[in-house]
């Protein structure tokens, strides 16, 4: 293995305080673990930063100049206080491709996708486990643990394994098999919760505070929505740090579209880029808690018992539904909802224009796109980014159903003859 220089110093010493998103009270990193002790699991933290801290080490150039191709290039720019527990494997700077002929189709021509699924264990997931690995070293733990509806899970367990933690992974038993391998073949120990994911949630927080385990819960581990900002330096970075007007992405929880917010808004507050890009989070037809609540302009939300083929977004308690409706609300963005009919025609789509296999979450934010445009919210000259959030291969049989009827596949008997009988006949149609 080369030898990856690491940008010094780290954003830990530039911490203000861990700032409760609905009383405001502050915390000092060492004061609180996870959430605000007077809110519960609802009292999620946001890292707050002194930007002029930061600043007086680093600058956008000393960054772009640095080799590291991953997501420790921004260290700088995160809160980690011991560097050397960064796991080895390569997570972040993933491709950011120009899209014209999916730009073509729909009719817009500034179009780029941002392929996430290119990540170790095929998922955006990795850029918060990575930095949970990290995390749970720094407290000494020995055991990580997580609740999932599969991505996070499977990136927790393989970032556990590439340095050497134990993983305990509580997923919904109806997790499609692809994420539930990746979890066995990791050698984790998998709990396969006999209800939702909403309490598979709740039951991982019980075990770690009683087993010592650290949790890496989306949106209750305040250092995930860190990870996960990462996505946006890359993204301003690849785009010569000039912001895109906007970024569709698929949204569950809403830790990403949460850390794509901070990401922006950190880079804003340095001044490294002019304008913030609209954030516009994409939720499916039987999974659109976030996309209610905020056409209401209230922050409550309605739990659901969710419906998707989506089942990374397929989530009926927004665990991260503050600083979801934050990023949206304050960008001047907007949600949108797309069908399962929707999603399956996007990653066919997506798949055929650009080489890009999506898993059926990661396409509904290409399904997004298309909506937006027909409801006429977005511009046809506007230079949009779409986040591809995890990879196609997670989930065979959506990719089957979308290609249903769709597909080429003819089965012959294997001769010259057979085959160029039914070529002739192809001709003829
Ligand atoms: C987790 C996930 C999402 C949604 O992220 P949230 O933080 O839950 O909003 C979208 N797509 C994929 C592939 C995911 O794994
Ligand atoms: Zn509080």
């Amino acid at each position: 293995m080369t030898h990856k220089p690491l940008p010094a110093p780290t954003a830990y010493d530039a911490i203000t305080a861990l700032r409760c998103l609905i009383c405001g009270a502050e915390y000092a990193p060492g004061e609180v673990r996870y959430v605000c002790p007077h809110h519960g699991t609802e009292g999620i933290l946001d890292v707050v930063y002194d930007y002029a801290a930061i600043a007086a080490h680093t600058d956008r150039d000393a960054l772009t100049a640095n080799h590291r191709r991953d997501m420790w290039r921004y260290l700088p720019l995160l809160p980690i206080a011991e560097p050397r527990f960064i796991p080895p494997l390569d997570v972040g700077w993933t491709p950011l491709y120009h899209a014209p002929r999916l730009g073509a189709l729909l009719g817009l021509p500034n179009l780029w996708v941002k392929d996430d699924g290119r990540n170790p264990t095929a998922s955006f997931k990795d850029r918060a486990s990575a930095l949970a690995v990290v995390k749970a070293q720094e407290a000494n733990a020995r055991t990580i643990t997580t609740a999932s509806s599969g991505n996070a899970a499977a990136a927790l367990a393989g970032m556990a394994a590439g340095v050497g933690l134990e993983s305990v992974i509580f997923v919904p038993a109806s997790a499609p098999q692809a994420k539930i391998a990746q979890l066995l073949i990791y050698g984790a120990t998998v709990v396969l919760v006999e209800g939702t994911y909403d309490q598979a949630f709740d039951l991982c927080i019980a075990a770690a505070n009683q087993q010592g385990w650290y949790c890496r819960n989306t949106a209750y581990n305040p250092y995930m929505t860190e990870g996960k900002k990462t996505a946006a330096y890359e993204i301003a970075e690849q785009m010569g740090w000039e912001a895109p007007d906007r970024v569709f992405v698929a949204v569950g929880d809403g830790c990403i579209i949460g850390g794509l917010h901070k990401g922006f808004a950190d880079l804003h507050a340095l001044g490294w880029i002019e304008r913030m890009p609209r954030l516009m989070g994409v939720q499916a037809e039987g999974s659109a808690v976030l996309y209610e609540a905020w056409r209401r302009g209230v922050n409550e939300i309605r739990p659901i018992v969710p419906h998707t083929i989506a089942d990374s977004i397929s989530v009926g308690v927004p665990r991260d539904r503050l600083k979801a409706l934050r990023a949206v609300r304050q960008t001047d963005g907007a949600f949108v909802v797309v069908s399962d009919e929707e999603i399956l025609a996007a990653m066919r789509d997506l798949a055929r224009l650009t080489g890009v296999f999506a898993e059926p979450a990661a396409a509904a934010a290409v399904a997004g796109v298309r909506r937006a445009l027909a409801d006429g919210q977005v511009g046809r000259d506007e230079r949009v980014v779409v986040v591809i959030t995890g990879n196609g291969l997670k989930d065979i049989p959506a990719a089957m159903r979308a290609v249903e009827g769709e597909g080429k596949a003819v089965r012959l008997p294997p001769t010259v003859d057979a085959l160029m009988a039914w070529l002739h006949v192809q001709e003829k149609d």
